[in-house]
Order: structure tokens, then C-alpha cells, then sequence
């Protein structure tokens, strides 16, 4: 039998060299260490070290561990507004934060783009006084993707303002200059390839101040999650609560093999994969990616429409070959796939999901 490879987005196929990391990790008992020892510290800042190598994050910026991005959706809410925010919406991640902002009893509000369709901020009016503008640089839900360039006009039109970002599915491909936006989130189970279970939180010192300002005026931050109680411990290369030591460990490692493949040579690859799959898709007489903009589309996450056919036909296909590749998102699993495209993904496995695609009639 053929082992199962999972093209899903997320949780998607593991990096390739996490089996053998687990192994080292259960033959040296990282699970069982206290987080309070120096042998936990000593992960902790070797993953911090390489992280922040992989995604080039300014030595100004603080990283945080939390346990997902939907907890740093919470946690920004919580630390960094009292009164608003302000959500491009694209499809369902993007929604869910809007959602979060409501039921803290924030003044939420959205600009909402046609599922399978991206911004032109240029567009886009934004609240003069808003404290958060939230942004998603690659909706996973409908595979569009906000250009970097277009991060960067945000920046210039809105200066007061925190803007943060979710990258949970654009990480390590998305190549971005830190110092234009105030905070950046993933979950680690998308493009790093990792077993789900942890997020990293990215966030400078214009949030650490904004968090200050709100407790001096009586706001209630959180708990054990808030900004100052993650600060403290992570001085000292610790977390609050007792974390996900394993992960940490494997977030490490990963990381670390990325950094010695070289963060260039692994979006290079995804370039190649993703623009040999589009071609495909868009000569295919059964399949229709869904953004027709190019510019949107993601690199990451490829969703296409399924003509004359039940994507469950096309999903079987390509089971009994033993690839697995997504549904359409909620509703859309009617007449949608996707298909991810992260740095564990081998141009080899690319090339046998076209072959096979191809054959499809
Ligand atoms: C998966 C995903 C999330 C949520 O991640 P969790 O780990 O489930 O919290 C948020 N945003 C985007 C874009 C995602 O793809």
C-alpha cells in the first residue's frame, strides 16, 4: 500500500526531516523536561534564534509563543484595542477575526471582497481613528494572496494605526520587510510542517505600548497570555504556562534545516510548483482556479474550481494514487479543491499530482 502524502492545507504533509527530529526528541526525553530547567531555555532560544534568522524578524521585535493563531486573533484583540478595528475581509480566516472583534464587544468593522477575489488597497477607505487594521496575506480558505506592495501602501496611508498580519499559511514563503507592519502571527501545522498545536507571535514595541497605555486606563488585558506575562517569562526564555515542549523543540528544528537549505532556494521551488500547477489547471478542461487576477493568486494554497465533475471524483482519483488534497472550504466543497503547496512538498510529488491531473478525463 502506498502511504498517504497529504497535499492538504493545513495540517498539511510534515517537513520531511520531522520524523527523525521526533525520534531525537523521545531518544533525549524533550517531552518530559521541565520548562524551568536550563535544558528547556536552551530550546526555547535556539528556536527563537532560528526563526527569527528564517522569517528575517528585526531584533526589536519581540516573538511570543501562544497555542494557535486563532488564540493571537484573542490576544490582540485584548492587548492592543479598546475600542476598533478594522478587517479586509476575503474569505473565512479573515471573517472568523472580524467575528472575534464582535464578540469582545469591539466596534468591528470590514471591507469584504467576493470570495476568490483580493484588494486593491488603493481602494479602500480606511476609519481615520481606527486603533487595528488586520490583514491576511494568504486567505487559505480561497487561495488569494495580498501582494507585499500592497502591505506596504497600508503602511504608508495608515501611520497611527497597529497593523498585523495573519501568515499562517504565507510562512516561510511570504518574503516581507517587518519594520512596515507592527505584528505577525502563524500557526505552525500550515507551511512549516509540523504537527498543530503551536503559534508564533511576532509583535514590536508600538504594541507593547499600546498595551500599557490600555492597562493604565483600567483595561483588563488577560491573564496569563496577556502581553506583560508573556514578556516577562520570554526574558528569560520561558513561557507562562507549561507549552507545547515538543513542538518548540521540532519548531527548532525545522527552522534550522530551512535556514541550511536557504529560505531563497525553498520560495524558488514554490514558484516553480505553483506556476507549473496554474498552467496546468488553466489548460485543463475539468479545472478552473478560482482568482483570476494573477497578482492575488496564492503561491501557498491553490484552489480551483472543478468542471463536469464532483470534486470528491477528482479527490478519490488522487487517493488511490495515495495523494490527498483538500476540499473547497465550507460550502465550497461542492464545486472546489485545494491544493497546498508548502516547502515539504517536493517538486518530485509535483510532478507525479500534474501527470496524474493530466491523465484525468
Ligand atoms: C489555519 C489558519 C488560521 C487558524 O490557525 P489555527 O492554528 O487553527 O488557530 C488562521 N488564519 C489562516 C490564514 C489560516 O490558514
Amino acid at each position: 500500500m502506498t502511504k498517504n502524502y497529504h497535499l492538504t492545507p493545513g495540517p498539511s504533509e510534515l517537513y520531511f526531516t520531522v520524523p527523525d527530529h521526533i525520534q531525537m526528541a523521545l531518544k533525549n526525553n524533550v517531552a518530559s523536561i521541565s520548562h524551568r530547567s536550563q535544558a528547556f531555555k536552551d530550546i526555547y532560544a535556539h528556536t527563537e534564534k532560528e526563526v527569527r534568522k528564517l522569517l528575517s524578524i528585526p531584533e526589536d521585535y519581540f516573538m511570543v509563543f501562544t497555542s494557535s493563531a486563532n488564540e493571537i486573533w484573542e490576544r490582540l484583540l485584548q492587548n492592543c484595542t479598546s475600542e476598533s478595528s478594522f478587517h479586509l475581509v476575503n474569505g473565512s480566516f479573515s471573517k472568523k477575526f472580524y467575528d472575534f472583534s464582535t464578540q469582545l464587544g469591539r466596534n468591528a468593522q470590514k471591507v469584504e471582497a467576493p470570495f476568490g477575489e483580493g484588494f486593491k488597497t488603493d481602494e479602500i477607505e480606511f476609519p481615520s481613528d481606527v486603533e487595528m487594521i488586520c490583514l491576511t496575506q494568504n486567505e487559505t480558505s480561497s487561495g488569494v494572496q495580498l501582494p507585499v506592495e500592497e502591505i506596504y501602501k497600508v503602511r504608508e496611508r495608515n501611520q497611527e494605526a497597529l497593523i498585523v498580519l495573519d501568515a499562517v499559511s504565507a510562512v516561510p514563503y511570504v518574503d516581507l520587510d517587518l519594520t512596515k507592519i507592527d505584528s505577525l502571527y502563524f500557526s505552525v501545522q500550515k507551511g512549516m510542517g509540523l504537527p498543530a498545536g503551536l503559534g508564533v507571535w511576532v509583535f514590536n514595541q508600538r504594541c507593547v505600548d499600546k498595551c500599557n497605555q490600555l492597562m493604565e486606563a483600567g483595561q483588563k488585558v488577560g491573564t496569563y497570555h496577556s502581553i506583560p506575562a508573556l514578556l516577562k517569562q520570554a526574558e528569560n526564555n520561558m513561557t507562562p504556562e507549561t507549552p507545547n515542549v515538543l513542538n518548540i523543540y521540532l519548531l527548532g528544528k525545522v527552522a534550522e534545516d530551512m535556514n541550511r537549505r536557504g529560505v531563497d532556494m525553498i520560495r524558488g521551488e514554490m514558484d516553480y510548483k505553483s506556476t507549473m500547477t496554474y498552467g496546468l489547471l488553466d489548460r485543463h478542461p475539468n479545472f478552473k482556479p478560482i482568482v483570476d487576477n494573477k497578482d492575488h493568486r496564492s503561491k501557498t494554497v491553490i484552489v480551483t474550481e472543478v468542471i463536469g465533475k464532483e470534486p470528491s471524483e477528482v479527490i478519490d482519483y488522487l487517493k488511490k494514487e495515495g495523494l490527498i488534497i483538500g476540499t473547497g472550504y465550507g460550502k465550497y466543497k461542492a464545486n472546489q479543491v485545494r491544493i497546498a503547496n508548502f516547502p515539504t512538498h517536493s517538486k518530485e510529488i509535483y510532478f507525479k499530482l500534474n501527470d496524474l491531473l493530466e491523465s484525468l478525463k
